[in-house]
């Protein structure tokens, strides 16, 4: 594909997130600022209850958030189990350029946002917390396949240079136990990159991902020379034979080449991701398994 740069990719309908970070492309910003300034728009967005503020609690009542990102040089930054911060992608990055670390967890990660300058914010809605107590009620913990059809945001971008970066966000799975940690912000399961390559994000069932390392499968495999799409497939036709259970969850994987060329591909229908590439925003269902 020739003259495909810049442009942008992300997991599920978050139309708002990719044209932010297409439109930053198309201004020369670097794919770094991109992926994170995307993202940012859905973990602020409390309409959205799977990432950032607004997102639904664990079992216990406490929102708290997972977040990795990526850039173009190999250099990675996460955080897990944050708790009073909205952009927990930037935290993230901070971990990234100020630590000699790739992931800090629970008070630590609070700490070293407010020592960063991020300030103490409460991320559990009025929304969140009514849906939480009906929950309590029953107290029943299962996946629900695709719900509300916006989930964890994950996004790929690759900047007018041709340098890749990527982004993953999450209050990971609505009703977790305290504590749990998803593949949200895990270097290799919920996102990869290497800029000689291309790069992937899941979404879905993060146990079932973590236990693929799907993302750092998916490009290994296109630097086998398999494409995108090819990789996608057999990172989930992978997490199918693992989990004799998979008709009762979703994982979906997206990935982008060198070239520009992109592949989807999920467990169940009802997984779709954006492209933004040349102006145009598109939302584009992915090839599914069942
Ligand atoms: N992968 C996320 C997690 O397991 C959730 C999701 O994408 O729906 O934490």
């Amino acid at each position: 594909m020739t003259n495909f740069k810049p442009v942008c990719i992300a997991t599920w309908r978050f139309p708002n997130a990719s044209l932010k970070a297409g439109e930053m492309l198309a201004e020369g910003a670097s794919a770094l600022d991109a992926v994170e300034q995307g993202v940012m728009v859905e973990e602020a967005d409390i309409r959205n209850t799977t990432v950032g503020r607004g997102g639904a609690p664990d079992r216990e009542g406490n929102v708290t958030l997972d977040a990795c990102i990526m850039a173009p040089s190999g250099n990675a930054g996460a955080v897990v189990y944050l708790k009073n911060n909205t952009h927990a992608v930037s935290v993230a990055r901070k971990v990234m350029e100020e630590t000699p670390h790739v992931i800090l967890a629970g008070e630590g990660a609070n700490q070293f946002a407010r020592q960063h300058g991020f300030e103490k914010e409460d991320l559990l809605t009025k929304a969140s917390e009514e849906a939480y107590k009906e929950w309590l009620k029953k107290k029943e913990y299962k996946p629900i396949i695709n719900i509300e059809n916006h989930d964890t945001i994950g996004m790929l971008c690759i900047d007018q240079k041709g340098d890749i970066a990527g982004a993953c966000t999450s209050s990971g799975l609505s009703y977790k136990m305290n504590v749990r940690v998803g593949d949200s912000p895990i270097i290799g399961s919920g996102l990869y990159l290497d800029n000689e390559v291309g790069g992937a994000v899941a979404t879905g069932m993060g146990e079932a991902i973590l236990k693929s390392v799907g993302s750092f499968l998916i490009v290994e495999l296109m630097r086998q020379g398999k494409s995108p799409q090819e990789a996608c497939e057999t990172a989930i036709m992978r997490i199918i034979k693992q989990n004799p259970n998979f008709k009762d969850f979703q994982a979906a994987f997206i990935a982008i080449n060198k070239n520009g060329e992109i592949g989807s591909y999920c467990i169940q229908e009802g997984f779709s991701y954006m492209e933004y590439r040349a102006g145009e925003n598109k939302n584009i269902p992915s090839k599914f398994y069942i």
